[in-house]
């Protein structure tokens, strides 16, 4: 409707919910209601007996556009209000999804470990370790990739349980076998040669598996230090200490605060050495 058809319809009552011009009368004072809200002009209307001729008059015609434009814009932010919260909630579903996806990891890990226990002293679940894995990459690394929270949790499972990588992939995806794969040394190996290879492979990891790799060495310094196995003396504990800086030497670059918080431990772990070897 153009305001010349708009124009001519002035003359005509309206007593509907329709917000025709000619029911949009407002006093001066009472023009300040039209920068509030489309729904604040349709209240006074309804409200306001139309036969209280003083307190009414003829919008103008900028009042009118202004008035529509008003009511227009209210509408269009309604519509973007009611998409965003479309948004939102698939990404709540998302959430739910990939929330799933790690729970399903965590029970498929604790149940791969179920009968190994860590070496230290404590002889703690053996889940207890990719659990405090997940744990730093997300609550101290901020990694928010449920991918790699994923593969954190089955870090260990091809290397030290039946796990295969085909079944890593049919359960996880394929960039979760991939990470995991790249986190796992080669058994065929001899054990010294495996411990070089970590210490030649961490710069070319990608950076979810540097990532993991930073988590993984940092739990084990802890526990070489603060729980560790009973047979091992104080000069293997330093040479694990020795080893790990080298294979994170080559990891650095991937997250600052992990890397952060390796240092932290690192420097804790050699301070208890110290102390046990005084
Ligand atoms: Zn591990």
């Amino acid at each position: 409707m153009n305001l010349n058809n708009q124009k001519q319809q002035t003359q005509k009552k309206t007593d509907g919910d329709r917000p025709d011009r000619s029911s949009i009368a407002a006093s001066t004072e009472q023009l300040p209601i039209l920068e509030e809200s489309s729904a604040s002009i349709i209240e006074s209307k309804a409200s306001k007996p139309l036969s209280r001729p003083t307190f009414k008059r003829e919008l103008s015609d900028a009042e009118f556009k202004q008035a529509a434009k008003r009511i227009t814009t209210g509408m269009i932010e309604s519509i973007h209000e009611a998409k965003e919260n479309m948004n939102n909630q698939q990404i709540n579903e998302n959430n739910a999804d990939e929330v799933g996806r790690l729970l399903a990891a965590a029970r498929f890990a604790a149940e791969r470990h179920t009968e190994q226990r860590r070496k230290g002293a404590q002889a703690e679940p053996y889940i207890n370790h990719p659990l405090a894995v997940a744990d730093i990459l997300r609550n101290v690394g901020g990694v928010g990739d449920v991918d790699i929270l994923i593969s954190a949790l089955l870090h260990d499972t091809i290397e030290d349980t039946e796990t295969t990588p085909a079944e890593l992939e049919d359960r996880f995806g394929k960039r979760v076998r991939a990470l995991v794969e790249e986190v796992t040394d080669d058994k065929n190996l001899p054990k010294p040669r495996r411990k070089e290879l970590q210490i030649e492979h961490a710069p070319h990891l990608s950076p979810g598996a540097q990532q993991i790799k930073l988590a993984d060495k940092t739990t084990n310094v802890s526990d070489v230090a603060f729980n560790h196995a009973p047979d091992w003396t104080l000069e293997r504990r330093r040479e694990y200490l020795v080893w790990s800086e080298a294979v994170v030497k080559g990891l650095r670059g991937c997250n600052e605060k992990l890397e952060a918080n390796f240092d932290r431990v690192v420097g804790m772990a050699w301070a208890k050495l110290n102390e046990d070897a005084s």
